[in-house]
């Protein structure tokens, strides 16, 4: 079994980033800004947008973060992207999700610059990923297609399982491993809760793609040997012999599964990393084509 490690490749990646920045800096050059708005004390969105920070500061970019009380107004929030929008100094942002429930994320989505959209979240870089036009294409999936790439795992003409449908991982990772590229030509199929024949379609699967957050879901006897399993599920569940009384595991149960398949992703250290370090190249790409 081939363990698709996103912890130590993001690092490889994010390497050779910094050393694209250093070069920049060095010619006097714009050196790339990713600016983050969060709304409200959501720990794990405080976490997540920590990391991104983080991140980018280990690759030399300029950073910012604009955290706003839960209590922030759609308009006030509307008025924030607006200025980053406008703001020279900054080549991509993201709007951490999930918002309060007052505030429509779709209306945010759709007023962030396209230009500045590095989370490729926007209707227009996802129609334009769908057309196999120059797009930001989702962090996550893109994060992803990095990894395939990375450890030569072969996509073409395999069969593709996706589980989940959701705007931000389902359904743009489904479109990416269809089109026509590397990674892609696989013949994919998505599954969601409406899915009757879940068992039959998992038995059948070379690559299964899990998206869908439940806990250690997907189990040994649910796949076919060999398999490739990309693991986005990020759950918490319950465990007492850890200090914080809690860890992470993934939608597929890796410890079940692990003998059988030839390649998966850990959870923690497998998409997650992915995820941050494909926004670094979205906004490393925003900072260039200024
Ligand atoms: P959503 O909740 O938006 O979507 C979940 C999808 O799973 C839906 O399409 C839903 O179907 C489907 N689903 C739910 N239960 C079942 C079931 N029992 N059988 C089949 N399908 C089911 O989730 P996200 O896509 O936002 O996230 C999915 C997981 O990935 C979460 O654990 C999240 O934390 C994690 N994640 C990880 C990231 C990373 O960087 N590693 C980034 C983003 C997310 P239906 O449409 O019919 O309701």
């Amino acid at each position: 079994m081939i363990l698709l490690d996103g912890k130590k490749l993001s690092k490889t990646i994010k390497e050779e980033i910094k050393l694209e920045v250093d070069e920049i800096r060095n010619q006097g050059g714009n050196i790339p800004h990713l600016a983050a708005v969060i709304v409200g004390d959501n720990p794990a969105s405080e976490s997540y947008v920590k990391n991104k920070a983080k991140s980018s500061d280990e690759v030399g970019f300029e950073s910012t973060i604009i955290k706003k009380d839960a209590n922030i107004s759609e308009e006030e929030l509307l008025e924030i992207v607006d200025g980053l929008n406008r703001n020279d100094d900054v080549d991509g942002f993201i709007v951490q999700l999930p918002l309060p429930r007052h505030i429509d994320p779709d209306n945010i989505i759709l007023a962030i610059d396209p230009k500045k959209d590095v989370d490729g979240f926007h209707p227009f870089n996802f129609g334009s990923m769908a057309q196999n036009l120059e797009a930001y294409l989702p962090a996550t999936p893109y994060g992803i297609l990095l990894m395939l790439e990375r450890y030569n795992v072969e996509t073409e003409g395999k069969s593709v399982v996706v589980l989940g449908r959701s705007n931000i991982v389902g359904s743009p990772i489904s479109i990416l491993l269809a089109r026509r590229g590397n990674p892609g030509n696989a013949t994919v199929t998505i599954a969601h809760s409406k899915t009757e024949n879940l068992d039959e379609l998992l038995q059948s699967a070379d690559i299964i793609v899990a998206a869908i957050g439940r806990a250690k879901f997907i189990k040994n006897h649910q796949i076919k040997e060999g398999a490739v399993i990309i693991d986005v599920g990020i759950n918490s569940i319950e465990d007492a012999t850890r200090k914080r009384g809690y860890r992470l595991v993934g939608d597929v149960d890796f410890d079940d599964v692990k003998d059988k398949v030839s390649h998966i992703t850990p959870v923690p250290g497998g998409v997650g990393p992915m995820t941050v370090t494909a926004l670094l190249l979205n906004t490393l790409k925003a900072s260039k084509n200024k």
